[in-house]
C-alpha cells in the first residue's frame, strides 16, 4: 500500500493522528478537529475513510452501548500503528526540511538553534551560539587558537 496515498490529504493525516492518540468515536474525531484546527471536517470525509482504513485491516471498530444507542469505537490495529509511526517520521522530516534553511547551528556545539539562541559579536561577525556557556567556551577556544597560530609562526621564525 502506498503512504502517498495517504499523506497526500491533511485531513486524513491528521485523522489518523487523532486515532493514534486512542480509541475514537466517529464524532470524537469531528469534534476534535473543529477544536484542534478551528476548522470543520466533513462526515463524507470521515466515515468513509475509516472505512477504508478498516478494509484495509489499519482500524478496527467495536460497539458500545451509550444510553439506547450503539456508537462504534475506532481505534488502529497494530498494523495501523505502525503505517502511522512511519507517517510521523515522514512527516516531520519533511517538516524538518522546510524549516531548515531559517535554522541557526550554534558555532561552538554545532547543536541547532531553533528560535533565539544567543549572539555575540566577536571579530566584528555576529556569531549565533545556543547559550551563553558556548559563546565563552567558543571565546576561550578562539584565543587559544590564536596562542596556538602564533606560537606556532614562531617556531617557524626560529
Ligand atoms: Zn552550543
Amino acid at each position: 500500500m502506498s503512504v502517498d496515498e495517504f499523506i497526500s490529504d491533511f485531513s486524513r493525516f491528521y485523522i489518523l493522528t487523532l486515532l493514534y492518540e486512542g480509541p475514537c468515536h466517529g464524532y470524537n474525531i469531528l469534534d476534535k478537529f473543529r477544536k484542534r484546527l478551528g476548522k470543520d471536517v466533513s462526515p463524507s470525509l470521515v466515515y468513509p475513510f475509516l472505512q477504508q482504513l478498516e478494509q484495509k485491516r489499519l482500524v478496527q471498530h467495536r460497539v458500545e452501548k451509550v444510553g439506547d444507542k450503539e456508537k462504534k469505537v475506532f481505534e488502529l490495529t497494530d498494523e495501523g500503528k505502525q503505517l502511522c509511526k512511519r507517517l510521523f517520521k515522514r512527516f516531520s522530516a519533511l517538516v524538518y526540511t522546510a524549516i531548515e534553511p531559517s535554522l541557526e547551528i550554534c558555532a561552538h556545539c554545532g547543536c541547532k538553534v531553533y528560535e533565539g539562541g544567543h549572539r555575540e559579536t566577536i571579530n566584528g561577525k555576529e556569531t549565533t551560539f545556543c547559550c551563553k556557556h558556548c559563546a565563552k567556551s567558543y571565546k576561550i577556544e578562539g584565543d587559544v587558537e590564536k596562542e596556538l597560530r602564533s606560537s606556532k609562526s614562531k617556531a617557524k621564525g626560529r
